[in-house]
């Protein structure tokens, strides 16, 4: 039977490895902080102690960290990645990163035997949950093929977008939106407290019209009762925006509106709100 590996168990990594071991696949996980391996375990995943002895002993291993320095990291530790994997062994990046660091990572890979798809995703902690993410898929596309009925186990839409970078890109630029969208939503939120309007009839209006969408109408009466407990970091939503940024520059492309929702994001991981939910961004406009 094929053997699965799955490193980072996060918010995002803990439910997506877990629907793998539910469909009935062989998993062994791997995360930083040992202990989040626990209910995993419990569910039936093995253990591996390192990353390098999790790739060797995988057929594909599947990765969701935090952000580049913890992606390249992982790759480059004496007991990482490049140490375990060999010939044909096949690895799928997750996480969002920047086009640059997949590149680096599918070279790396590929140089030491291995093969490399980017997949990120775009959908939260309950799309990782009820495996209805939605994966942006780039590189070797025979990979994609063999690891097709694994993203449709975490998944409930895949694309494959062609050369690896491709993958990186679409995600950036969809939570580049995502958060103009929010800054824009949490200004206007802030508004209508500020204008004595109540906040039940602007999500109300919002949900009867052309703006109606479900991240307005999910968080929007979360913030209402200030509860920001983390789906979506917002530490990540600000590691996004700077590289959604970064993707603009090196495109020379003007983007003034992701340029301020990066400085709002920037100024509430400053006022400490970097573990909440990204959402939290909303205490900026209000404190
Ligand atoms: P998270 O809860 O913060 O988990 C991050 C994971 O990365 C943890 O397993 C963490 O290990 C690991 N990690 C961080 N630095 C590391 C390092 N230096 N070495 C080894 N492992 C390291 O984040 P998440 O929400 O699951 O997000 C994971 C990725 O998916 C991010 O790129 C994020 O932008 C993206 N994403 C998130 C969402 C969302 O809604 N949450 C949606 C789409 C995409 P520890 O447990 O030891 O800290």
């Amino acid at each position: 039977m094929a053997q699965y590996g799955f490193l980072g168990l996060g918010i995002m990594g803990a439910p997506m490895a877990a629907n793998l071991i539910r469909a009935g696949h062989e998993v062994t996980v791997w995360n930083r902080t040992a202990v989040k391996c626990d209910p995993l375990v419990l569910m039936g995943a093995k253990q591996a102690s390192t990353p390098r002895e999790l790739v060797a002993g995988a057929d594909i291993t599947f990765a969701m960290l935090s952000d580049p320095a913890a992606v390249e990291a992982v790759i480059l530790d004496p007991e990482g990645v490049l140490e375990g994997i060999g010939t044909g062994k096949g690895y799928v990046d997750m996480s969002t990163v920047d086009a640059t660091t997949s590149q680096w990572v599918s070279e790396v890979v590929t140089e030491a035997g291995g093969r490399f798809l980017e997949a990120p995703v775009s959908g939260t902690k309950k799309p990782a949950e009820d495996g209805t993410l939605i994966i942006l898929a780039a590189g070797d596309e025979e990979l994609y093929g063999e690891a097709a009925p694994l993203l449709d186990v975490m998944g409930k839409k895949r694309l494959f977008l062609g050369e690896v970078g491709n993958g990186a890109r679409m995600k950036l630029i969809v939570n580049m939106i995502m958060g103009g969208m929010m800054t824009s939503f949490c200004e206007g939120l802030a508004l209508v407290a500020k204008g004595g309007l109540d906040s039940s009839d602007i999500l109300d209006v919002l949900a009867a019209g052309a703006l109606a969408n479900p991240m307005f109408a999910g968080k929007g009466p979360l913030m209402a009762r200030d509860e920001f407990t983390p789906a979506f970091p917002l530490k990540h939503m600000q590691k996004d925006l700077r590289l959604a940024a970064d993707l603009g520059d090196t495109l020379g492309q003007f983007m003034p509106s992701a340029n301020v929702a990066n400085e709002a994001f920037i100024r509430a991981v400053d006022a400490g709100l970097a573990d909440e939910d990204f959402c939290a961004v909303y205490k900026i406009f209000t404190d």
